[in-house]
């Protein structure tokens, strides 16, 4: 048994998303506030996470990008809002994948279109990697694939992603194939 100095308590900063690492984690966080999973609201989880955000036309060659903000601390994400809605999706996914894993190693990340050139860094392919995760979980996707339709057009319908995005999570969950 130990006393806390009220003091104490209220200086210490609370955890920052230390059990909140991978895309299954993001899931259950959903689940668990009752935001749409299926397919996953990705707006709203950015919102549960304090990210602020916002849709400003930009160059389309420009997806989007997350700061700090050096006043207030505050993480601000602006998406590109002339792109495709399902662009769009891939795009927050993609920076909530900064905001939780890489926000130590850098307070800024501005996006380009993604899988262009391959990708430059660790950071950059991480995200990838995590915003596919989270927006077509493996699970759901095989599931579909198997009861539902493995043409790349439904796939991508479903989970509300571009065509590109699902060729890739496509192949790198094994599948291979005329369609996906
Ligand atoms: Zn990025």
């Amino acid at each position: 048994m130990a006393f806390i100095k009220r003091s104490e308590r209220k200086s210490r900063k609370p955890p920052e998303f230390e059990d909140l690492t991978t895309p299954e984690d993001l899931i259950a966080l959903a689940e668990k506030k009752g935001l749409e999973t299926n397919p996953v609201s990705v707006s709203e989880l950015a919102s549960e996470l304090g990210i602020s955000v916002r849709f400003e036309p930009m160059p389309d060659d420009d997806s989007g990008s997350l700061k700090k903000e050096r006043k207030t601390g505050n993480w601000i994400m602006t998406v590109n809002s002339l792109h495709h809605p399902h662009r769009q999706r891939f795009t927050i996914a993609h920076e909530i994948a900064h905001r939780i894993r890489h926000a130590a190693n850098s307070d800024s990340f501005e996006d380009k279109t993604f899988f262009r050139n391959g990708e430059s860094n660790w950071m950059e392919a991480e995200a990838n990697q995590f915003a596919a995760a989270l927006l077509m979980p493996e699970k759901y996707f095989n599931y579909f694939i198997e009861n539902e339709s493995s043409t790349v057009e439904d796939v991508a319908k479903y989970f509300q992603v571009s065509s590109m995005a699902v060729r890739i999570r496509a192949k790198n969950l094994g599948y291979e194939g005329h369609n996906l």
